[in-house]
């Protein structure tokens, strides 16, 4: 069965990383929840897609560069009006969920991974008492590098079309091994059933992102993904149920 995420608690069901998007779905028929983290200037994280306030809260500027207390002070621009939560809230939200974490490390805005993050990260989570419950994954290498290096959880990487495309399937397979990443997801909309194959004939997982409606879900089933991840988190959980009904399961 393919597992389902939220992506970002459900972005076009409950707007982008929202504090009520991802109460939502902890409470879901779903597997997983995926977030993104950020640390701010004093040495917080903060669960928020873009490096910077700006595109989804009434503030501006980067999270980096910006205090916990300035960021709580943000409101995300979707009702009802909430602040950006910390990744200790959310674990506080999903300690008694049967849902688990998948955990995508961010760059800064200059595309560089920040400077000593994920030790961070995984600290923040093994306190938390979420570790052993979390994924982790990323479209950078570099970070890929780190979190295999660091941590024995699962890692995965997010291939970009982008690059696929300068990169070549192939090579990706045996980039992934180099740094023993056991898991590729590809962009849901392009992923073909070949694509799938390969990977999986490779000895790795595969699973797509970025399944929004219910053709590319439904293309996600027939390729049986490990994993998607969804804005649209009940509509996934409908098109399983249909799926499965059809018998597509076997
Ligand atoms: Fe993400």
């Amino acid at each position: 069965m393919t597992k389902i995420a939220s992506h970002r608690g459900g972005t076009l069901e409950y707007g982008d990383s929202t504090p009520a998007g991802f109460i939502a779905s902890a409470a879901m028929a779903l597997e997983e929840v995926e977030f993104d983290v950020h640390p701010t200037k004093d040495n917080h994280i903060i669960v928020h897609h873009d490096a910077t306030l700006d595109r989804t809260t009434d503030t501006h500027g980067e999270i980096v560069r910006r205090t916990l207390e300035e960021i709580k002070a943000a409101r995300i621009n979707y009702t009802p009006a909430a602040a950006p939560l910390t990744l200790e809230e959310l674990c506080t939200i999903y300690r008694p969920s049967h849902v688990n974490f998948r955990c995508e490390i961010k760059a800064g805005v200059s595309g560089h991974p920040y400077e000593n993050f994920v030790p961070k990260v995984l600290e923040t989570l093994q306190k938390n008492v979420m570790i052993e419950r979390t994924v982790f994954s990323s479209f950078n290498y570099q970070t890929l590098r780190v979190l295999t290096s660091l941590t024995d959880r699962p890692v995965l990487w997010l291939v970009s079309p982008m690059v696929l495309r300068q990169i070549g399937l192939e090579d990706v397979i045996a980039l992934a091994k180099a740094i023993n990443v056991p898991e590729l997801a590809l962009s849901a909309a392009i992923a073909t059933l070949q694509d799938a194959e390969k990977i999986r004939s490779a000895g790795l997982d595969f699973g797509v992102w970025g399944a929004h409606d219910r053709e590319t879900l439904m293309h996600a089933f027939h390729m049986q993904a490990k994993v998607l991840t969804t804005d649209r988190p009940s509509l996934a959980i409908a098109c399983r149920t249909e799926w499965q009904s059809q018998g597509g399961a076997q």
